[in-house]
């Protein structure tokens, strides 16, 4: 079989993205409120930590929408989420053996801004009442340029938010149409044009790939465009088509869908025009310039995956404040409830939101470790573990044949071709892994 017909074939296969392991698919109820209290009681003190705070809700859903999104015009339901999400930082607080230094923050969502200048600036004040904030310490948020105003960034700035993530998917208008999301390429420039004023000068954009009326010619003008607007970072992510469970997805014209080899061709666009533009590749779907600390990291070895994709964050404990926003901690993960009223309820009434989770045993630390640096690196040494997985070393063998990895003793590693294929190689570690799921996105 050749490299292109295994591409092909490995495209229609579904394998996790690893931005955890075991992945969130494989949590169970086995966790719940009592483990997570047990585990934060067990955290050092002295450890610095990151947050994550999960907003879910928008003012209108985008067609292709895959995160746990809610629509809301009025103001009152996202005024008593804040109430619950500060809510639940006084309980997990409580609950911490002593007080402990937060080294980032990231806002995601939904569109966290939505809670405007005060409810932003009221969570953050919560925050600081149980948290003490690193000196140099990142603070991140997720933005919809068609929310943002000049206004907006001054008061974000004044928050202490140092660095803004755009979502800009595609610049082009029959594409924007297709997904529900009009933002012309004025209005994004804009927002760059605003935050920097505002002196947010480290900005990332996230580009999707795979949008139905998407074509190469097209997609490469959006890159272009975004080229000129200089981002530090640049993500970019396959759309995951699955209107059996997303139902603002049904609202997509499927026969406007790229098929699996038009994917390629497009996923090949960008990774092939940022590179040449002075952009180091960053694993499988990142890109950042030579200084920013994403790449730093990826030439040091300091890279991780996250939930939020990579990052140079190498704090082992992340504490996630909101619905659906996951925890880890030294000793597992731990999910919250994705429904909006119960994560409310719960909260306000004195309870951790936990729904589910899992215990790390030390076998998911070994495994963990390994995919996070193929993930990241694309290699591994896996040198004083290598008799055990003889048997996972054995199914890598079509693809040493084919020259997209090469095994030297306990030394795995993809080639440049192989590299889209690391998913697959990863997912060979991983003793959940289920093979019937069509839950997972294609792998390509
Ligand atoms: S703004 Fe983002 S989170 Fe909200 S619906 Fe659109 S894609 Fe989803």
């Amino acid at each position: 079989m050749t490299a292109i017909s295994l591409g092909q074939r490995f495209a229609e296969i579904t394998v996790p993205r690893y931005t955890s392991y075991p992945t969130a698919a494989d949590f169970t109820d086995k966790v719940g409120a009592k483990e997570q209290a047990t585990w934060l009681a067990q955290l050092d003190p002295a450890e610095p930590i990151s947050v994550y705070l999960h907003v879910p809700y928008c003012r209108q859903l985008c067609h292709y929408c895959g995160c746990h999104a809610k629509a809301v015009r009025k103001d009152g339901p996202v005024e008593e989420y804040r109430q619950a999400l500060e809510a639940e930082i006084a309980l997990v607080a409580a609950r911490l053996p002593g007080r402990m230094t937060v080294g980032r923050i990231a806002w995601g969502g939904g569109t966290p801004s939505i809670l405007g200048e005060h409810g932003l600036k009221s969570v953050v004040e919560v925050l600081k009442d149980h948290f003490d904030f690193a000196t140099d310490f990142e603070h991140s948020i997720e933005l919809d340029p068609r929310m943002l105003d000049a206004s907006l960034a001054r008061a974000l700035a004044r928050l202490g938010v140092n660095r803004a993530s755009l979502g800009v998917q595609d610049l082009h208008p029959m594409v924007q149409q297709a997904i529900g999301r009009v933002q012309p390429e004025q209005q994004v420039a804009q927002a760059v044009y605003d935050l920097r004023e505002a002196g947010i000068s480290r900005i990332n954009f996230d580009l999707i790939y795979g949008l139905p009326n998407q074509t190469e010619e097209g997609l490469l003008a959006t890159c272009r465009s975004v080229a000129a607007l200089s981002p530090d970072r640049i993500a970019f992510y396959g759309y995951a088509h699955l209107p059996t469970r997303r139902a603002n997805q049904r609202l997509i014209d499927e026969s406007l869908l790229p098929d699996s080899h038009a994917r390629m061709r497009l996923a090949e666009t960008i990774a092939t025009f940022f590179p040449g533009e002075g952009y180091e590749p960053i694993g499988i779907d990142h890109f950042a310039k030579p200084n920013d600390p994403l790449a730093v990291a990826g030439r040091s070895g300091g890279l991780h995956r996250n939930f939020q994709g990579y990052t140079d964050d190498g704090y082992r404990t992340l504490l996630g404040f909101g619905c659906s926003s996951i925890s880890r901690l030294p000793s597992g993960y731990v999910q919250s409830v994705s429904g909006i009223e119960a994560y409310k309820e719960l909260t306000m009434a004195g309870q951790l939101p936990a729904l589910r989770g899992h215990e790390m045993a030390e076998d998911d630390d070994e495994r963990g470790w390994i995919i996070e640096r193929l993930m990241c690196d694309f290699e591994v040494n896996i040198e004083s573990q290598s008799r055990k997985y003889v048997d996972e070393i054995a199914l890598l063998r079509p693809l040493v044949q084919e020259g997209l990895v090469a095994v030297s003793g306990s030394h795995i590693r993809l080639s440049n071709r192989g590299r889209p294929f690391v998913r697959l190689v990863a997912a060979t570690f991983d003793s959940y892994r289920q093979d019937d799921v069509g839950i997972f996105s294609p792998s390509v």
